[in-house]
């Protein structure tokens, strides 16, 4: 590509799309099994690429081979709490029959960088990369502490990684009160004079549930009015047929009012559909944070066809919404009804705080001076992310904020986990810019 298609000014900005690539090209699958070859490789380019600038950085392996990197920058007022900037160095595995482009190869095509981790979120983590480095070689200091961490095992739950990170090594976040990192900060565009930056700021509750039923177990050619598959049947056709209400949090109320004011649309909060209509491919990312969600997923009974089992049992995948989690669990223990009990095979919280504060002013100044079409909105997650799973514990107040200026036609929410990831070059650059005035400004 030319320098006139890619305008760089800063070692940052044409440096970044480098370190993605060199990031990209060492595989870091994560199976969730322990199988794939784990982050050791990548950790170690990041820890290179620091220590070429003269930055120390700790490395912590949880296991053989899980990998992860931790540095702080001192800042120059130490009554400030300080911030932590985190990305993932693991990525979900890709078949490369599919792609177009060998997925591990980082390559550099039509201005898009391409390949697994693109944007999920190796993206990122050249980007926190080339800010550091830069910050670094200019000898520029940021008001407050920053904390930079490359985690492993975001894709499998985080154990090896942010878990790990903040069960054995809390001393490392000292003073952290709020962080940022995926999946926020990327546009949405209305017209030529307007975008909207969306930046997460809730993420719904997980409640993965097996549900069981005991019954009288016995022969098939028999009457039984006590049969478990029966009782199990009947719990996940309710459950999974149920419609549930709409319920806006304040985020996600806040997120339709803004994109109905911007497409310049009534917003009626009983009937959202033409607003989300509006956002395109990225109503993956929010059409499911208008309501809890509940979708059996599994079902599992009986050995024989003659021989009614003595019990059944179902998983369901529930999602409930920051705010509602009584609520939640009340309607689904009266939908599976007084003979069906239920277990976790996972929970975990919903989080949701508010768009205000001076974090988020710094990041929408940062945004304005890069983009002045610029308006950010809040919205929630459906799914969720390290910062909720474990910094939050931290007491770390998490923002989705991967800031991206994206073509006006480009389907950015299937990039995630998709076939054919990819980027914009000048989206990273763009990037770094903000980047680099939010971290050292704020
Ligand atoms: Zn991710």
């Amino acid at each position: 590509m030319t320098s006139a298609e890619t305008p760089a000014t800063t070692p940052a900005e044409n440096e970044v799309a480098e370190l993605c690539t060199e990031l990209i090209s060492v595989d870091s699958s994560n199976y969730g099994d322990g199988s794939g070859p784990g982050e050791r490789a990548a950790a170690e380019v990041v820890m290179a690429r620091l220590a070429e600038v003269g930055i120390e950085a700790t490395y912590i392996e949880s296991a053989p081979g899980r990998g992860n990197v931790i540095t702080r920058v001192e800042g120059t007022d130490p009554s400030l709490p300080a911030l932590l900037v985190h990305g993932h160095l693991d990525v979900v595995p890709a078949n490369a029959a599919d792609w177009s482009v060998d997925p591990f190869a980082g390559e550099i095509r039509d201005g898009y960088i391409w390949g697994r981790g693109a944007v999920d979120m190796k993206d990122m983590d050249a980007m926190m990369l080339a800010v550091l480095r830069q910050l670094t070689r200019d000898g520029r200091r940021p008001r407050r502490d920053l904390v930079f961490a490359w985690v492993a095992d975001e894709e499998a739950g985080g154990v090896y990684g942010a878990k790990h990170l903040t069960k054995h090594h809390p001393e490392l976040f000292e003073g952290v009160t709020e962080s940022i990192s995926e999946v926020g900060g990327y546009s949405l565009e209305v017209d030529p004079s307007l975008r909207l930056y969306l930046i997460e700021t809730a993420q719904k509750g997980l409640a993965w549930m097996r549900l069981l039923s005991d019954g009288t177990a016995g022969h098939g050619s028999m009457l039984n009015s006590d049969n478990a598959v029966t009782e199990i049947a009947r719990a996940v056709a309710r459950i999974g047929a149920h419609e549930w209400p709409i319920t806006l949090t304040p985020t996600v109320r806040t997120f339709l009012t803004e994109v109905a004011a911007a497409f310049g649309i009534p917003f009626d909060e009983n009937d959202p559909a033409p607003v989300l209509d509006k956002i395109g491919p990225l109503v993956r990312f929010v059409g499911a944070t208008l309501s809890h969600t509940t979708n059996p997923t599994q079902l599992d009974a009986g050995y024989k066809s003659n021989v009614i089992p003595g019990r059944a049992s179902a998983v369901v995948d529930g999602r409930f919404l920051p705010g509602h989690e009584d609520e939640f669990f009340k309607t689904v223990d009266e939908l599976i009804g007084p003979n069906v009990r239920r277990e976790f095979v996972h929970h975990d919280i919903a989080l949701e705080t508010s768009f205000d504060g001076a974090l988020v002013e710094s990041m929408i100044a940062a945004l304005k001076a890069e983009d002045p079409t610029a308006r950010a909105v809040p919205y929630c997650m459906s799914g969720g992310t390290d910062n909720k799973t474990f910094f939050a514990d931290l007491g770390v107040r998490g923002f989705g904020f991967v800031p991206l200026r994206l073509p006006g036609d480009m389907d950015f929410a299937s990039m995630f986990h998709g076939v054919d990831e990819r980027v914009p070059v000048e989206a990273l650059q763009f990037g770094v810019r903000v980047l680099d005035r939010l971290l050292l400004n704020y």
